[in-house]
């Protein structure tokens, strides 16, 4: 069977099961209420492990201040997967214009403008601008749960356009940044095989985009920056990364001046639970009725 037949088969699979609903789109699906069980039961579980930490939970809105994804320079490495949004601001005359282009299936895109918004492509991008001037000793943890766009579209039903992460961030004294980095990771991968799944840890391989991209691909690299926790969920395509542990250095407290209690450039570190992926990755281990997942399973997740 080919990647691609591997993709379509899973796919095919999940929306039999009514676990997912098709859209039109790829990447794209509306989810059953069985699997939104399992990413509830999943965001708690991750919870007590963060609210054991003392990190600050918030819920994200899906749309991030454009101000602020200009601060994190994501253009530089990922233009083809970022997402914007425009609006229709126009008179009344563009106004006509736009309904007579959709009664004639013209493209009518030209007639928005950009609003002050873009789809937010991680969470804890949110989290630095309210970090800016000086941290407490000993630095500032976040825990985000919300949901992130990449413009990606895919067969393959683990690689969704539309997904929640579910992070922990640190902000604060590098050494410290370094620890959250390693130490989340170790736990992360402790959290998942406790629910079944069999995780490899290894350098993340982040698709940078073009000439640009591949400078910083290899920084990522050589400086071992990131790491990822990667498991087979698609039988027969290469494993799918369910989480990733991201040392940033100073690349987040430079822009918005974020400072440590001693006055050094702060730098930063999250670890990213991709939910969606999780819940997909279970249900091809234990299979797709969570029914009939092993006792020990549904012990861990649902208590
Ligand atoms: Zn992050």
């Amino acid at each position: 069977m080919s990647v691609l037949d591997a993709h379509l088969d899973m796919r095919d699979r999940l929306l039999a099961a009514g676990l997912l609903y098709p859209t039109g789109v790829d990447g794209v699906y509306a989810r059953s209420e069985a699997y939104e069980r399992i990413a509830a039961a999943l965001d708690a579980t991750v919870r007590r492990w963060g609210a054991g930490l003392g990190a600050t939970l918030l819920h994200l809105p899906p749309l991030l201040p454009r101000t602020t994804f200009d601060g994190t320079d994501y253009v530089r490495a990922f233009p083809d997967l970022m997402g914007s949004v425009h609006v229709f601001e126009g008179s009344d005359r563009e106004h006509a214009e736009l309904v007579r282009r959709v009664e004639r299936d013209e493209d009518w895109s030209g007639l928005l403008g950009p609003a002050e918004l873009v789809l937010a492509p991680a969470l804890c991008h949110f989290i630095y601008p309210m970090c800016s001037g000086q941290v407490p000793d000993g630095g500032v943890l976040y825990e985000a749960i919300g949901s992130c766009f990449r413009h990606e579209p895919s067969a393959d039903p683990t690689r969704l356009q539309t997904f929640r992460l579910h992070e922990v961030v640190y902000v604060g004294e590098p050494a410290r940044a370094l620890e959250h980095r390693d130490r989340s990771l170790t736990a992360g991968v402790a959290l998942l095989e406790q629910l079944g799944l069999s995780i490899s840890v290894v350098p993340a391989n982040d698709p940078f985009f073009g000439r640009l991209g591949a400078a910083l691909a290899a920084e990522q690299h050589e400086e071992g920056l990131k790491y990822e926790g990667v498991a087979p969920v698609v039988p027969g395509a290469r494993p799918t990364a369910l989480l990733s542990s991201n040392y940033h250095r100073d690349h987040f407290g430079v822009p918005f001046g974020i400072r440590t209690a001693d006055g050094q450039t702060a730098h930063s570190a999250c670890i990213g639970f991709g939910t969606d992926r999780i819940v997909l990755a279970l249900l091809a281990e234990h299979g797709l009725d969570p029914e009939r997942w092993p006792s020990e399973v549904g012990m861990e997740l649902f208590g």
